[in-house]
C-alpha cells in the first residue's frame, strides 16, 4: 500500500483518480482549496478510511510522509484561469515548487499533471514531445501556459540537480462526469446548452479543432506513467488522436441528446489554437500499449447521463 498525494484531488480529473488509486488498495490524501473543484466530486469515499481530505493551498508549503504525489492542482477551464490569472501563474510555480520540496524532502516520486497548452498554437501536428510550441506570452492564455512551461522547467531540473523522481504528461482535451456544470470548457457547455434547449456556442466558424479524450482512458495513463522505471520522466503525451472540428462537436452533442437547440456563432477568443492533436507514439511505447479505448459518441453519452443527473432533466 502506497501512501499517495493527490493536489487538486476534489477538482474533475484528480476525484477520478483519487478513485481509481484508493481502488488498487492505496492510501489518499486529497489536496484541495475548492477554487474549482467541489466537495460533492469526492463525497462517495469520504467513509472510506484510507481517504482523508485536506483544505490546503499548494502556493504555501505542506508536509506529510508521502511515497508518491500527482500534481493535479490549477485552474483548467479557460474561464477559470483567466479569472485570476496572477494566481494562475502563482498556482502552477510556486505549487510545483512547494511539491517538489516535499518530494525531494521525503523521497517521493511526484508526476506533474501538464497540458497539451504547453504547445500553444501549434505549428507542427499532430504535436511530438519534441516540439517545442508556440506560445505567446504575454495573451489571455500565457497565465496558464507560460505557468505550466515553468513548472516542467522545475520539474527538469530537481531531477537533474536534486534527483528527484519526476513523471510529466502532457494531457489533451479530456472531459467526463464530475466537470462542474459552470466549467466553461467545450464539452460540458455544449451538453448542458443541448439538455437546456438553449442556443450551442460555437466560437469563430467552428472549424478549430481538439482531439477528445474520456477521462477513464486519462487515469489508466498517468497511474501506468507513475509506475514507469525511474529513467523514465517523460514529458509523454496522453489523448485520444480522433481530431473532430468544434463545429462536428456541436452537432454530435445536439444529436445525442436530441436537443432542439440550435447553433449560435460567437466570437473566437484571442489566442485560441487553431488545431490540437497528440501524436501517442510514446506513451504506447513506454506505457505498456497504452491506448484510448473510448469513442468519443460513447464518452459523451457517458457525460450526457451524468449531466442529466445533476441537472435534474
Ligand atoms: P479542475 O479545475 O476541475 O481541477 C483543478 C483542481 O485544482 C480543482 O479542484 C481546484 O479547486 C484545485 N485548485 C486550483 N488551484 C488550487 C490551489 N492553489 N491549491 C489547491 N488546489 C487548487 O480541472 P481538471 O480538468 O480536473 O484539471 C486537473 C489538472 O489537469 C490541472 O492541473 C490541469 O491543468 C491539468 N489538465 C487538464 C486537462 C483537461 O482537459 N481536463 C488538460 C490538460 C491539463
Ligand atoms: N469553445 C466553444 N464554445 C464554448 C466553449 C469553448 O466554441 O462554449 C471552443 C473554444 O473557443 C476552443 C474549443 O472550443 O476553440 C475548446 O475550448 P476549451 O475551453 O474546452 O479548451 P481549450 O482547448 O481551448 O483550452
Amino acid at each position: 500500500m502506497n501512501r499517495i498525494l493527490v493536489t487538486g484531488g476534489a477538482g474533475f480529473i484528480g476525484s477520478h483518480l483519487c478513485e481509481r488509486l484508493l481502488k488498487d488498495g492505496n492510501e489518499v490524501i486529497c489536496l484541495d482549496n475548492y477554487f474549482t473543484g467541489a466537495k460533492r466530486n469526492i463525497i462517495h469515499l469520504m467513509d472510506n478510511p484510507y481517504f482523508e481530505l485536506v483544505r490546503h493551498d499548494v502556493c504555501s508549503p505542506y508536509f506529510a510522509e508521502v511515497d508518491q504525489i500527482y500534481n493535479l492542482a490549477c485552474p483548467a477551464s479557460p474561464v477559470h484561469y483567466q479569472y485570476n490569472p496572477i494566481k494562475t501563474v502563482k498556482t502552477s510555480v510556486m505549487g510545483a515548487l512547494n511539491m517538489l520540496g516535499l518530494a525531494k524532502r521525503v523521497n517521493a516520486k511526484i508526476l506533474q499533471a501538464s497540458t497539451s497548452e504547453v504547445y500553444g498554437d501549434p505549428t507542427v501536428h499532430p504535436q511530438v514531445e519534441s516540439y517545442w510550441g508556440n506560445v505567446n506570452p504575454i495573451g489571455e492564455r500565457s497565465c496558464y501556459d507560460e505557468g505550466k512551461r515553468c513548472a516542467e522547467t522545475l520539474f527538469v531540473n530537481y531531477h537533474k540537480q536534486n534527483h528527484v523522481k519526476i513523471k510529466i504528461i502532457r494531457i489533451f482535451n479530456t472531459y467526463g462526469p464530475n466537470m462542474h456544470p459552470c466549467d466553461g470548457r467545450v464539452v460540458s457547455n455544449f451538453i448542458v446548452q443541448a439538455l437546456q434547449n438553449k442556443d450551442i456556442t460555437v466560437a469563430g466558424n467552428g472549424m478549430q479543432t481538439r482531439s477528445f479524450q474520456y477521462v477513464d482512458d486519462l487515469i489508466e495513463g498517468m497511474v501506468r506513467m507513475m509506475d514507469t522505471a525511474d529513467d523514465f520522466t517523460g514529458p509523454v503525451n496522453i489523448g485520444n488522436p480522433g481530431e473532430f472540428t468544434i463545429l462536428e462537436l456541436a452537432e454530435k452533442v445536439i444529436s445525442l441528446t436530441h436537443s432542439k437547440s440550435k447553433i449560435k456563432f460567437i466570437p473566437l477568443p484571442s489566442d485560441d489554437p487553431m488545431q490540437r492533436k497528440p501524436d501517442i507514439s510514446l506513451a504506447q511505447e513506454k506505457l505498456n500499449n497504452w491506448k484510448p479505448t473510448i469513442h468519443l459518441e460513447e464518452g459523451l453519452e457517458r457525460t450526457i447521463e451524468y449531466f442529466k443527473k445533476i441537472l435534474d432533466i
